[in-house]
């Protein structure tokens, strides 16, 4: 194995070696780019460049002069034989295409831009669902357990299922086939690409998180354009990987400290999720911080509204003296559905007063919605992802649940005041396939052996989870025909093929050897536990993302681009158009106000 990857290693080397002395230019090659939209532009050189030989223009023109600001050359970028230049906050006022010819005397680089505007805005806002880690089998698992199913027919449809327009998206990264979701939520939020654990930059070759060049997010825009309210919610913490996509400039995911300054700086006018230990200042209990900055305060003195709890959270949202609302409800990540409402498991003993996500949304939509220009609005489900990475697929699909229970709420919304908010649902796919059922006894001492539990084709028949409550939610998973939800991507792991009813499932522990883990032996104990070894190397402990293209689907004025099979990076431009986020034209209407639709 160890062979074959070092092997594997000296053909990428050899290949970047090759490729290498050509320079590495950021925005890439094929960048699609808004116009006015800000950018970093770096231009990186294999080895040491001189300057006086260096020449880059864009279609024909200086870049200096076509940027209206010349570049800071680096001879040796991170101490070592490579020189950069860098230009940051630069901007395309001009659509069209954009021919970029760098030379530094010895080696050229071409490479083509293309930059378009968007014309007049056509909604007041737009909302945009994250249902991380949703795959295809999360939503139709989803849907049996919500809706029922007779005789092969849904009783129902989820409010994600019945939206007029859908798509097929790619999620690839600038640096590999899979994505996680900084990168994902990244291309969504900016419309360029990024790599694995990066948002809002290219992640460029110098070890610094923080330095990598940098482009303009969603959010960013629509503040500073249209003068929109800006919405951030999620169940997981607020510093993850995909709410913090909205704001954050990083291209390493876990600068969660980094990253609450980021939002510091931005002052989006909702925060809400958990993570609140790296908003309390290190000596204080519960804290990740590295330093003694206490963000609650701050947040506070800026004029937020603060909410430690659901109930905190609605009246604050009702008053009207609520603009700025900033919701931190757990140390961590909050709790799913299936913990909250009926197992209470988790962190439910702790922090037993944490909204639901339907209840986030509303408040976030009571504040945003004061502001007459219009909001922007990202509402991640996020332990979709979380508990499907543990392979705890129970507790994934009631957070889907709780997904399409936020969307109705918020079609809801939106048909009420005015009809004009996009609405958007999406994210990155994980391995999971709905195989058909597992039948078994859970009373039983002595189940069958686990391959015999799970039924297929005919004998898979129909599940018999008890009738859902008016939220959805079925009672309990624990019942003798459930859905078998598999993952494709396996850890060395206990199987029990049963519902974890205490806590989430850990199907691995850290192992002997650095960096490696092994099956979790508090497993193994369960009636008809076997050992199932994994797929993936010893070093990853979960379930791993998928390539697959994703579904998004979509309602709402701007909704009708969505369609067909789109690249991730096209998402942000559905977004930019709906808004007009473009740069003004002086023929076009004031900018904050929105296009009636035609009937
Ligand atoms: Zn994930």
């Amino acid at each position: 194995m160890r062979t074959v990857l070092a092997a594997a290693a000296g053909i990428a080397i050899a290949m970047a070696a090759s490729a290498g002395s050509a320079q590495t230019v950021y925005p890439i090659d094929r960048a699609d780019i808004l116009s006015g939209a800000r950018f970093d532009f770096k231009v990186e050189f294999a080895g040491l460049a001189d300057p006086s030989k260096i020449s880059i223009t864009l279609n024909g023109k200086d870049y200096a002069q076509v940027f209206g600001k010349a570049a800071t050359f680096v001879e040796r970028e991170a101490g070592k034989d490579q020189s950069a230049l860098l230009l940051r906050d630069v901007s395309l006022a001009d659509a069209g295409v954009y021919n970029i010819r760098v030379t530094d005397g010895a080696e050229t680089r071409e490479l083509r831009w293309n930059v378009y505007d968007t014309g007049p805005r056509k909604a007041k806002n737009v909302i945009l669902f994250i249902g991380d880690g949703m795959s295809p089998a999360h939503r139709v698992a989803a849907r049996l357990l919500a809706k029922g199913i007779a005789e092969g027919k849904a009783i129902g449809k989820l409010a994600i299922d019945d939206m007029p327009h859908m798509a097929l998206v790619a999620t690839a990264g600038s640096d590999s086939i899979i994505t996680d979701s900084a990168n994902s939520a990244s291309a969504y939020a900016t419309g360029h690409k990024s790599a694995v654990n990066a948002m809002g930059v290219y992640a460029d070759r110098t070890p610094d998180p923080l330095d990598d060049p940098r482009v303009e997010t969603v959010t960013s825009l629509a503040q500073r354009r249209q003068a929109m309210a800006i919405g951030i919610v999620t169940n997981t913490e607020i510093e993850d990987a995909t709410p913090a996509a909205m704001v954050a400039h990083t291209r390493r995911r876990t600068e969660y400290d980094r990253i609450v300054e980021q939002y510091f700086a931005a002052k989006p006018d909702v925060l809400m999720g958990g993570g609140r230990a790296n908003f309390l200042p290190k000596s204080e209990n519960g804290s990740r911080r590295r330093d003694e900055s206490d963000f609650v305060a701050q947040f506070r003195a800026a004029g937020y509204s603060l909410a430690l709890t659901g109930p905190e959270m609605v009246s604050a949202a009702k008053d009207p003296g609520t603009t700025k609302l900033l919701g931190l409800f757990t140390l961590g990540n909050m709790d799913g559905a299936l913990d909250r409402k009926f197992l209470k498991g988790g962190t439910v003993g702790k922090f037993p007063e944490q909204p639901d996500l339907t209840e986030q949304v509303g408040a976030a939509l009571e504040v945003l919605s004061k502001n007459p220009s219009g909001f922007f609005l990202m509402v991640e489900s996020g332990m979709i992802d979380k508990y499907t990475h543990l392979l705890d697929m129970e507790r994934a699909v009631y957070d889907t649940i709780m997904l399409d229970n936020a969307v109705r709420l918020a079609r809801d919304w939106a048909a009420a005041h005015g009809d004009d908010t996009l609405i958007l649902v999406m994210d990155h796919n994980h391995p999971i396939g709905l195989l058909g059922t597992i039948d078994d006894d859970m009373t039983k001492e002595t189940p069958a052996p686990l391959r015999e539990r799970v039924r297929v084709y005919e004998r898979a028949g129909f599940p018999n989870y008890p009738a859902p409550d008016a939220e959805g939610y079925p009672a309990r998973v624990d019942v003798s025909r459930r859905l078998a939800l598999f993952s494709a991507s396996l850890p060395d792991h206990y199987e029990t093929l049963r519902p974890k009813l205490d806590n989430p499932n850990e199907p691995t522990v850290a192992g002997k050897d650095p960096n490696t883990y092994v099956a979790n032996e508090r497993y193994k104990s369960v009636p008809g536990a076997a050992l199932r070894l994994g797929n993936l190397p010893a070093m990853i402990n979960a379930d791993v993302h998928s390539g697959e293209d994703v579904i998004l689907t979509a309602t709402g004025p701007g909704s009708e681009r969505v369609r067909g099979q789109m690249d991730n990076t096209e998402v942000f431009r559905v977004i930019a158009e709906a808004l007009g986020l473009g740069a003004p034209d002086a023929s076009e209407p004031k900018r904050t106000e929105v296009v009636p639709r035609q009937q």
